[in-house]
């Protein structure tokens, strides 16, 4: 039998826009040392507006660059594609087809484009792949972005901008004052995670991480003896999700997220998190 003062609080919860799947997730909220934030799609809202095309190369115009783009994003169901594909519709351009496609996780997409290899990528995946930037590139980057590369060369590229949840900075102010580190764990790049980390006031954050190093990186906190719970939307969190102490999935992201996580934020609203916690805390308090 569910006690009185449980069975109150799961409805109060629903309230607050809080499904609890697993009643032991909910009940270990209150050891909650860590929490890690995905951030595209959780503490930002998840949508891309297009705010600079460049194009690197003399004999390519912007609108063929988002052109060519736009023919892999269309395979694709990331945010950025949503963002990219506006854009195109925007400008009126026809989106060509692209074949062969394939997803280069957590980095980007290919597929072949009129008979070219084009990539839309990371400027983790340039790292990687020691394909140089443009001089003072970085400096000036505090959006996402996204490189085009057409039979091995970089061609330009789509800067990307999303807005933060208005509700997230007093998600983070209260995790602060409850004594909880908040930790920004992203895909995305580094200046992008700063900017986000920095203006929400979060201990930290972790930039530029592949989809299997973001469950990696859950594993290292908790050998530091965190207790710690990780909130995401997408399929790429959903390992992370399960391997966090409390998995916590934002109810408009993904399937498998929710499927994974042992709570969900019905509204998808990251203040929502300061209710479990501080219910998680009153409930078990009247018990004991
Ligand atoms: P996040 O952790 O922010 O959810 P992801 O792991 O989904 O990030 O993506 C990481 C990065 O990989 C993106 O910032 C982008 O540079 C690149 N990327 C992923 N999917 C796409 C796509 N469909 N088109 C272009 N770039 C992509
Ligand atoms: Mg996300």
């Amino acid at each position: 039998a569910v006690p009185l003062v449980v069975a109150k609080s799961t409805a109060l919860s629903a309230k607050h826009g809080l499904l609890i799947k697993n009643r032991t997730a909910f009940e270990n909220s209150r050891k909650i040392t860590t929490m890690v934030f995905d951030k595209t799609g959780t503490l930002t809202i998840g949508k891309f507006e297009v705010s600079k095309i460049v194009s690197l190369q003399k004999a390519l115009k912007e609108n063929e660059i988002i052109r060519l783009a736009s023919a892999l994003e269309q395979q694709s169901e990331h945010p950025i594609a949503t963002g990219i594909l506006q854009k195109v519709k925007d400008l009126k351009i026809p989106v060509p087809k692209a074949e062969n496609f394939k997803a280069i996780s957590g980095q980007g997409i290919e597929a072949t484009v009129e008979g070219k290899k084009v990539l839309v990528v990371s400027p983790g995946y340039l790292k990687e792949n020691k394909i140089r930037t443009p001089d003072g590139f970085t400096a000036n980057v505090t959006e996402t972005v996204v490189f085009l590369i057409i039979d091995k060369e970089l061609a330009g590229y789509i800067a990307l901008s999303d807005e933060i949840r208005p509700e997230s900075a007093e998600a983070i102010t209260t995790l602060k004052q409850e004594n909880i580190k908040s930790v920004l764990l992203t895909g995305d790049n580094s200046k992008v995670a700063a900017s986000v980390s920095n203006t929400l006031g979060m201990d930290s954050f972790i930039a530029e991480v592949l989809p299997h190093q973001k469950l990696e990186k859950i594993k290292e906190l908790q050998s530091k003896g965190g207790f710690v719970a990780m909130t995401g939307d997408g399929v790429n969190d959903a390992p992370a999700l399960a391997q966090a102490d409390i998995g916590i999935a934002v109810g408009s992201g993904s399937d498998i997220a929710a499927e994974t996580a042992g709570i969900v934020l019905v509204n998808s609203n990251p203040k929502d998190i300061v209710s479990l916690i501080l219910f998680g805390k009153a409930t078990y308090r009247k018990m004991v």
